[in-house]
């Protein structure tokens, strides 16, 4: 196992009893004058928006609407004017993983003179400077954003997605699963193949003394198998939600990768394709997950998928070639089950005539030909996107 140092300060309120009991003075400790963080309708029409505003009716709320799902850096730019403007003491994010993330880019933003983007490119810059607390309100199931120190923001002039690391983790998060029942069920299908996708990359990792986190994630990825699917067919199910976002937090709230290598490589090229075509974040993972599997297995390779084809799967047998190759074959059956799209052309993208740039960007970016568990250069990269224009049919 490798060395490491673990802190995670956020303060987890988990439940449909907190909100309209804490909510007040979570705030009001930080300050009278507080950023109000969302994205488009879904708040307002769930009824949410009017509940938070009717709870801090006695504070100075400025609002910041509109974040996009892929969140771009002109939100962070106007996020940053709206903050130093109304001299806010807390960022209130309420909504998914694209809200808090933006949230916690504007809270290092709100101390820097320069464009927000440099913090993005930079991350070091963020932990030059002072942050805003970041306390939120979590409304879909997915990224972990809620109890970690990522964010991802999308430049589309130049195009890039890039993922952030900060010194701000949210200060407080409520986690009410009763807010996700709103979440369609496209959605909160995204929502699990991002957080199936969480898992393996940790999973699918060198560092193989680790056996702490393998049982750890071997365990949170049965909950999500096992609960997504309900949650997709019964949307108002408590315990189906509930299992959901908190599996969601578990999967990426620092915790599991402890000791391990942690190096990603399915995500480095999704956030490609979101750059280039703006698509789903989940949905792209679920797409590339059992393309890069195939790509991934060998004889080097074989025992860990084996083990993941008995331990997560239910898979039994001698031969562990077989093994390995049904429990991609499981990965990707589960996967489609979910109901979402399963090729490149499903989601709009029906020509390959990018992915020799976002395979390069890739590679160097997300260093996947040196550091990923299966070095990949741009040649595989581009074989993984190719095969994903095509129906899986191993
Ligand atoms: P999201 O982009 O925050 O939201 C997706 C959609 O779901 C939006 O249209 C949103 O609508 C809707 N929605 C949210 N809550 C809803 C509810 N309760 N009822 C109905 N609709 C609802 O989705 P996400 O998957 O949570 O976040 C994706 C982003 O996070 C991507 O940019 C991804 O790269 C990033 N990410 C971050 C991390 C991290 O560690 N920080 C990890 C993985 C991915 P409204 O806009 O109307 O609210
Ligand atoms: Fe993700």
């Amino acid at each position: 196992m490798l060395d490491f140092t673990f802190k995670n300060t956020t303060d987890v309120r988990f439940g449909n009893d907190h909100i309209d009991a804490e909510l007040h003075d979570v705030l009001s400790h930080y300050g009278q004058n507080v950023l109000l963080v969302y994205g488009g309708h879904s708040i307002k029409k769930s009824g949410l928006y009017e509940r938070v505003l009717n709870l801090i009716s006695d504070l100075n709320v400025t609002e910041l609407a509109g974040i996009e799902p892929n969140p771009k850096i002109d939100s962070i730019r106007q996020g940053q004017k709206l903050a130093k403007d109304s001299q806010v003491d807390v960022i209130l994010a309420v909504g998914g993983g694209s809200v808090i993330d933006a949230a916690k880019v504007i809270g290092s933003a709100a101390f820097y003179d320069g464009d927000p983007w440099e913090l993005v490119v930079d991350s070091a810059k963020r932990y030059e400077i002072d942050q805003l607390p970041v306390v939120d309100i979590l409304t879909l199931s997915a990224t972990g954003s809620e109890m970690n120190f990522g964010a991802v923001i999308s430049n589309p002039d130049i195009p890039l997605k890039k993922g952030t690391g900060g010194p701000n983790s949210p200060a407080v998060s409520f986690l009410d699963p009763t807010l996700t029942y709103t979440v369609p069920a496209r959605q909160t299908a995204a929502g699990a193949s991002d957080i199936f996708s969480h898992l393996c990359e940790q999973y699918f990792d060198n560092n193989a003394s680790n056996d702490i986190s393998r049982n750890m994630i071997e365990g949170l990825m049965r909950t999500v198998i096992y609960w997504a699917p309900i949650a997709v067919k019964e949307p108002e199910n408590y315990d189906a939600r509930a299992n959901l976002m908190w599996v969601a937090t578990m999967a990426l709230n620092g915790i599991v990768g402890l000791g391990t290598i942690n190096s990603w490589t399915v995500h480095p090229l999704e956030h490609e394709l979101s750059a280039h075509y703006d698509i789903t974040h989940g949905i792209g993972l679920a797409i590339l997950t059992p393309r890069w599997m195939e790509f991934a297995l060998n004889t080097n390779t074989k025992p860990l998928f084996a083990r993941f084809a008995r331990a997560v799967w239910d898979q039994y047998g001698y031969d562990d070639m077989e093994l390995a190759e049904n429990s991609i074959r499981r990965t990707h059956d589960w996967l489609k089950s979910l109901n979402h799209e399963m090729t490149l052309p499903d989601v709009g993208i029906t020509d390959d005539s990018k992915f020799e740039e976002m395979a390069k960007a890739a590679v160097v970016d997300g260093k996947l030909s040196t550091d990923a568990y299966v070095p990949v250069t741009e040649k595989d990269a581009i074989r993984i996107y190719k095969d994903s224009m095509e129906e899986f049919n191993k």
